[in-house]
């Protein structure tokens, strides 16, 4: 519709890649990925989604480079704004969702300042996905009739906490991005009234084929987790420790609190 409207533009499409297993990429997506003449993506996507792009279609990595600048926000609106200009389609793949902690809001107001028509693909976040592969609900019937997401971290320091005193009492909690401030994060949890037995569970590298759970509670997670590694999902609240007995992907890693750490990396590879 929108491309009548600006015939000489093509259009840009934000596609949700999924959390990385190529199978949880909806149809949409794939037939998205068949028809871009230019694909713009960043390290989160699995490069095994790139299979469905066609072999002379364009394509840029704007993701985090070892040893080099990485691509600022600006300069990747000015790609995707000059690709469409160019009224290439444009494929602009993101991790999980676009819209969820993935700056898709910040590329539409871009796009759309340029009067370039733009589609929203919504992708399988991580948020869901990861509970989901450790077998743990984020409802369940006398438990839990509510979650929230939210961020661990953020740019700006004295962020971080914002509305926590209401967040930290979710009946379920999802982090993403927490791994790097677990340590703040448990303990801001139980300053503000979560009880130290509160179950926590951490699925590291969600659907892929190493997929890791380890679960314990906000008083020995730290110990637990300290092996694990970006990304993960962290998932707080009495349904965490579902993934004890609902894990069907693979099985969680339960680890004693004083087991040593030559012991914690044989009981994980
Ligand atoms: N838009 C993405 C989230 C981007 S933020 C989405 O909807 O999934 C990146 C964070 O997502 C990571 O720090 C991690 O917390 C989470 N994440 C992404 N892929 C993951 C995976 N395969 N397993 C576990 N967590 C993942």
């Amino acid at each position: 519709m929108k491309e009548q409207l600006f015939p000489h533009k093509g259009t840009v499409y934000l596609v949700g890649a999924g959390p990385g297993d190529p199978d949880l990429l909806t149809i949409r997506a794939v037939n998205v990925l068949k028809s871009a003449g230019v694909i713009v993506y960043d390290r989160l996507a699995n490069p095994k989604i790139l299979s469905y792009v066609q072999e002379h279609a364009e394509r840029i990595y704007v993701g985090k480079r070892p040893g080099r600048p990485s691509v600022s926000q600006h300069q990747i609106n000015r790609i995707l704004i000059a690709k469409a200009n160019e009224g290439k389609t444009v494929v602009r793949l993101k991790g999980g969702d676009p819209f969820i902690f993935g700056r898709g809001g910040e590329e539409c107001e871009a796009l759309a300042g340029e009067k370039i028509p733009f589609e929203i693909v919504p992708g399988i976040s991580s948020a869901l996905a990861a509970p989901a592969y450790a077998g743990i609900p984020l409802t369940h019937r006398g438990i839990a009739r509510s979650f929230t997401v939210v961020t661990g971290y953020t740019n700006k320091r004295e962020e971080l906490f914002r509305n926590w005193e209401h967040i930290a009492h979710s009946e379920t909690l999802v982090i993403l991005m927490g791994m790097k401030n677990l340590e703040l994060i448990i303990s801001q949890l139980v300053l503000l009234g979560r009880p130290i037995d509160t179950p926590i569970a951490i699925v590291e590298k969600a659907t892929y084929r190493h997929q890791r759970t380890v679960t314990g509670t906000l008083e020995n997670i730290l110990e637990r987790a300290a092996y694990l590694s970006s990304p993960a999902t962290i998932v707080i609240g009495e349904l965490a420790k579902l993934a004890n007995t609902l894990s069907w992907y693979n099985e969680p890693v339960i680890l004693e609190q004083d087991s040593k750490p030559e012991l914690r990396t044989a009981l994980t590879v």
